[in-house]
């Protein structure tokens, strides 16, 4: 990536993180555009909105109180430039953590201190890949039916992790804990992993 080259994005923001392992950590989200998948319930909105250079994104990461750092997307793993933007982080001290559909193992992976997982059921053979990861700290499935108990069963033989969850699926704020939970009666080992900012009300 050149110096003139730039990121694009959607929104950065501080908030709590939400689902998973380190929920309740402070954390500056930063929400990169574009995402290799197209999930029939995906709710988020992955659009460009702006562009920043690598100076711009640290400046702008470092303005916020917060000194742990959540790449998301979209699918940050399809950004051109995130070594460096690593490598600037961790030299001013960041924790930095990404949320990845795994379709992807960039070297840069390697840096970070966490990586959570969210595999799509929708596209399991993608996961058989050469490319895809194949080891994360965390991986979360969305129940979105209750056919992903023998996705999770696959999935967890090829992304070795600490930890594996279900997440309900929600469907334009309509939360499916009824699917989820019949999902985790199926599985061993797997647990529940709510989006507290969903039910608390935080972005
Ligand atoms: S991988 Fe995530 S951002 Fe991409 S389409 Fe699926 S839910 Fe949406």
């Amino acid at each position: 990536m050149s110096a003139s080259d730039s990121y694009p994005l959607v929104e950065i923001f501080e908030s709590l993180q939400g689902e998973g392992r380190n929920t309740g950590r402070p954390c500056v989200f930063v929400r990169f555009a574009g995402c290799n998948l197209a999930c029939p319930w995906c709710d988020t909105d992955s659009a460009e909105k702006f562009k920043l250079t690598l100076e711009e994104l640290v400046g702008e990461i470092t303005s916020f109180r917060a000194k742990s750092v959540v790449f998301t997307g979209g699918e940050p793993t399809t950004i051109a430039g995130m070594a460096e933007l690593v490598a600037a982080l961790k030299e001013k001290g960041y924790y930095l953590a990404v949320e990845t559909n795994g379709l992807k193992s960039p070297d840069w992976l390697a840096f970070v201190d966490y990586v959570a997982c969210s595999p799509k059921a929708e596209f399991a053979s993608l996961y058989d890949e050469a490319d895809a990861l194949r080891e994360a700290d965390e991986v979360r499935v969305v129940a979105s039916s209750e056919s992903v108990v023998e996705f999770c069963r696959s999935i967890a033989k090829k992304i070795s992790a600490t930890d594996y969850y279900v997440s309900p699926c929600d469907r334009g704020g309509e939360i499916d804990f009824a699917t989820a939970k019949s999902v985790l009666a199926a599985l061993e080992g797997w647990s529940l992993s709510v989006q507290l900012h969903k039910i608390l009300g935080f972005r």
